[in-house]
């Protein structure tokens, strides 16, 4: 029965705050478990006929990543230092049904085993927090099956040496190789290293009741107007409103949660569109928010009892934020290759995964080829270092766009205990509540990691027979989409917000699970662990429940 309403003063089994990659997956686990919830979303239920190609209304003017109830975003590199207002998203998130599993890019890669000890493998790290997960990949091996297999991922099993145990191949095939696939696979071929297809989280043939790609190339940062994306909106959430049991309530921005005396959670408060106020009962709450807004919801939570904000006896709500660093090259060749079209990425390399030690640094990362930027994008941002942005080299340049590919890193960012998020009590949402202040310096070996990355991403566009190759500067705080590790998961109450199982140390009722779970940061594309985590803390939940253990 899609469309279940339920009483605004009737108490449900769960409130699940947020409706993107995790908190869809949430939705449709506890639901289709029988238990009754709510889903509170900040945004609108967008459907595939509203998704439109239109440049300029998705990349520059906001649309799906702001609303007029968002809260606003400060920043500022170091602790000592005063915040400045961007006026613009830095931190970067689609706030609609599904959340920024509607405009990803929708690169899925599994984690490896070593993501999960590294603090084991490399000791302590100068100026890191760098820890242990509390558990392994294969713990969580079943659940990256699932994700494949229900989201819908296409790919090709066993296309990497390095590749991590996996106990089923992928349920559809890759997607057609494009141009910066093939020359970035022939550049890594005669550098001796293994490119292997691209997992993506896009159908490749027809899947699960939804169409496969049509390569319309508005697919970073848009909505897919075929439903071949593999985004909560088209398969979790539909999924959960079908149980009958599950409303989605939009334009609910939930601005806190409510706690008994006995320090039980009650419920959440929130606005509706009408900027009414009302409380949402229910007997636990799951917060599905994303790395920033759980955070804020927590800090703005707080009361006598959880006076330094709620499940933060730790004071490790909203610290440790990791973005996944990332760089880039770019090359012209001299046919046109039309990249413009189809999805992002269809060839990437992950012969740069693990931590060497004789490169004298921490981390490692993943290089795949794609074009990143539609054509108003690539004449706006994608100059050449060295070159004016004006006159005949700049024309050449805009010329240039169907010639046009990058080659992009993607790699490790450590958990460090300054970079943070918190609550900006100068900076405040249209309800008068504190907006959301970064602070955010990258730690060198992250820096040293992106550099090192850039410069095999060159090498390997020089090897596939570019006519002219570029490395782009790495600049630092370059952070925008990936926001992981604010409430980071742990055995230890001292030092993690959220045990094993994603319930908060402190609050035996209330969950976290989204990206602020990461314990690491991986090599970037987080969603697959996300949502890993997310079928594997549902299972969990649920099971809590019918034994009464909650
Ligand atoms: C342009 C872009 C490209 C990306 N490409 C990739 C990629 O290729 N691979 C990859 O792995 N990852 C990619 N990502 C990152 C990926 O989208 C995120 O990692 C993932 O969506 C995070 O999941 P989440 O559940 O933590 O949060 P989200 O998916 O952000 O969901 C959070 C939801 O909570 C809602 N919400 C927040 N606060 C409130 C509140 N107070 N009340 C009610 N609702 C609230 C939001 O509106 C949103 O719908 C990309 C992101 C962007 C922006
Ligand atoms: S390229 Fe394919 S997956 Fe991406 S938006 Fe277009 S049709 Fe959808």
């Amino acid at each position: 029965m899609p469309g279940m309403s339920y009483k605004i003063s009737e108490e449900v089994d769960f409130v699940v705050v947020g409706s993107g990659a995790a908190g869809g997956v949430i939705a449709r686990e506890l639901s289709q478990a029988g238990h009754s919830v709510v889903v509170m979303e900040r945004g609108p239920h967008l459907r595939q006929g509203d998704f439109h190609h239109d440049e300029l209304a998705y990349w520059f003017n906001d649309e799906i990543t702001k609303l007029e109830s968002s809260p606003p975003q400060s920043f500022r590199k170091s602790p000592g230092e005063k915040a400045s207002s961007w006026g613009f998203q830095s931190m970067l998130y689609a706030q609609c049904v599904g959340g920024s599993s509607v405009h990803f890019t929708a690169n899925y890669w599994r984690f490896h085993p070593v993501d999960f000890h590294e603090h084991s493998l490399h000791g302590d790290i100068p100026g890191a927090a760098l820890a242990d997960w509390p558990i392994t990949y294969e713990e969580l091996e079943p659940y990256y099956t699932k994700v494949e297999w229900e989201i819908g991922v296409s790919g090709l099993a066993g296309a990497h040496p390095n590749e991590p145990f996996r106990s089923k191949p992928y349920p559809m095939p890759p997607l057609p190789v494009k141009s910066s696939g093939v020359l970035f696979e022939k550049g890594a071929f005669e550098l001796g290293l293994n490119p292997f297809p691209a997992p993506m989280a896009i159908n490749s043939v027809p899947y699960d009741g939804r169409a496969a790609c049509v390569h319309c190339g508005f697919c970073i940062g848009f909505g897919c107007e075929m439903g071949a994306k593999s985004s909560t909106l088209f398969n979790m959430i539909p999924q959960a409103e079908a149980t009958g049991v599950c409303e989605i309530r939009t334009g609910a921005n939930v601005v806190r949660v409510e706690t008994n005396q006995k320090g039980r959670a009650t419920g959440v408060m929130y606005y509706d569109m009408q900027g009414e106020q009302h409380l949402q009962k229910a007997k636990a709450v799951v917060l599905s928010a994303n790395g920033a807004e759980t955070s804020r919801l927590l800090l703005l939570s707080e009361n006598n009892h959880f006076k330094d904000g709620l499940a933060n006896s730790s004071g490790m709500v909203g610290k440790h934020i990791m973005f996944n660093g990332g760089g880039t090259a770019g090359a012209f060749f001299e046919h046109p290759l039309n990249e413009y079209k189809s999805v992002q990425v269809t060839r990437i390399c992950h012969d740069f995964y693990d931590t060497d030690p004789k490169r004298g640094f921490y981390g490692g990362g993943g290089i795949d080829g794609r074009v990143m930027f539609g054509p108003i994008a690539y004449a706006a941002f994608a100059g050449i270092p060295g070159e004016p942005g004006w006159g005949n080299s700049n024309k050449a340049r805009l010329q240039q766009y169907p010639n046009f590919m990058y080659s992009s890193t993607h790699c490790t960012s450590l958990p460090v205990e300054t970079n943070a998020v918190a609550l900006d009590h100068e900076n405040l949402d249209i309800y008068g509540l504190p907006g959301i202040e970064l602070t955010y310096r990258d730690h060198p070996d992250d820096l040293a990691t992106t550099r090192f990355l850039v410069d095999r991403a060159a090498e390997i566009l020089e090897a596939s027979g570019a006519n002219k190759v570029w490395k782009n500067p790495v600049y630092e705080q370059s952070f925008t989409a990936h926001l992981l590790g604010t409430c980071r998961m742990g055995n230890d109450a001292a030092t993690s917000v959220v045990d094993k199982y994603h319930r908060t140390h402190d609050v035996p009722n209330l969950f976290i699970c989204d990206g602020s779970s990461l314990v690491t940061s991986g090599r970037g594309q987080p969603t697959e662990t996300i949502q890993a985590l997310a079928f594997r803390a549902a299972e969990h939940i649920s099971r809590f429940a019918k034994n009464g253990e909650i």
